[in-house]
């Protein structure tokens, strides 16, 4: 089947056309208007979904060389994310699906971040169940056991501050714009990540805490702050440091649930997966804990249709539709 996908959790407008696993098409606009605010403006960005969601949908048609009477269903991203973007996305699916007259698929957003690893991709192997997956966001940090398809179960996840949040704030801390992650990437790739420590929240389970990571640098920069020029004098030192942190803080919990319970193939999945150093750090667990390791391509990493339309295919073949009268679902658990 083909079947078309839609995304607007967030900020990002995608949309992809998926026959089977094989992706023939993947649009992702980007909104800008965030940038100078230091995070996402609800209002603004579902102004920008009504704005995008046609255009975004015509070029994946387009790109994909179908016409709208070829989709034989449409996948749509129904929770969780920030309400009114997600009303925009579903309402539109819920129209076209009853125009086109053609089934309705429902997706959560968390279970497409990692099912972006069952989309057909020549290089790459999809993992083999159960595995475990490090999703690492811009609002969620898990660790989900997933047995099958439709079986996943979260072992851990964050208390506080997502993985991709702490980077952002941290960022903004920084004077970075919004979202900082690529950019402490980059900025990482020249500075020391020994040279400032910040403390790794210390808890016995497998959740995740970042607040008290994002306290300390700015605890630390106010502490430097009669030197005008610190932060930019230090930048590549300071990103490496706290992406080291960071990388530290999700890697110590990885190796724990892989101990826990036995299972070795373990996978990233999220914006913060495009991370260099992560996705290098992730891989040699393949050497020192003896794990297959399975990391994304990176345009499958932050939000795009294309992992919403690979679950939709996997519903399609078992027959889960879901009806007209589905609603969006701003906190929609796993
Ligand atoms: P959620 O999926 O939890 O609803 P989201 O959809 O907003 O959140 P994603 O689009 O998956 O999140 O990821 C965005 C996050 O990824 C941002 O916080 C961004 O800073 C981070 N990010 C992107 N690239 C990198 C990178 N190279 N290094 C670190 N973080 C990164
Ligand atoms: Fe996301």
């Amino acid at each position: 089947p083909i079947i078309l996908g839609i995304e607007s959790s967030c900020d990002d407008t995608s949309a992809a056309i998926i026959q089977g696993r094989k992706i023939l098409s993947n649009v992702v606009s980007t909104q800008k208007v965030h940038q100078n605010y230091g995070g996402v403006v609800p209002e603004l960005a579902s102004r920008a979904h009504l704005q995008n969601i046609v255009p975004v949908i015509d070029q994946a048609i387009q790109l994909a060389n179908i016409t709208k009477k070829d989709i034989n269903a449409i996948a749509f991203t129904r929770g969780p994310g920030l309400l009114g973007s997600l009303l925009v996305g579903t309402s539109f699916a819920k129209s076209l699906a009853m125009a086109l007259n053609v089934p309705l698929l429902e997706v959560n957003h968390m279970q497409g971040h990692i099912f972006a690893h069952f989309i057909e991709e020549d290089n790459l192997e999809s993992p083999s169940f159960p595995f475990l997956c490090l999703t690492v966001s811009g609002g969620h940090t898990q660790i989900v056991k997933v047995n099958d398809y439709f079986s996943l179960e979260v072992l851990g996840e964050t208390l506080d501050d997502a993985a991709g949040e702490a980077f952002d704030k941290i960022g903004k801390l920084m004077g970075l714009n919004y979202p900082a992650g690529a950019m402490i990437d980059q900025l990482a790739q020249l500075g020391d990540p020994e040279k400032y420590k910040f403390p790794i929240p210390k808890l016995e389970d497998l959740n995740f805490s970042f607040s008290g990571i994002k306290t300390s640098v700015m605890y630390f920069l106010q502490k430097n702050q009669n030197n005008p020029s610190f932060i930019s004098e230090n930048l590549n030192d300071l990103c490496a440091s706290v992406q080291n942190t960071i990388i530290k803080a999700l890697l110590v919990k990885v190796e724990k649930a892989v101990e826990i319970t036995k299972i070795k193939n373990i996978a990233i999945a999220g914006g913060v997966s495009a991370n260099s150093e992560l996705r290098k750090k992730f891989k040699n667990l393949e050497i020192t804990h003896n794990c297959k390791t399975y990391i994304p391509k990176l345009e499958y990493t932050s939000d795009n249709a294309a992992m919403i339309a690979v679950v939709g295919s996997l519903k399609y073949e078992r027959h889960l539709f879901t009806n007209l009268n589905i609603s969006a679902s701003a906190r929609y658990n796993l």
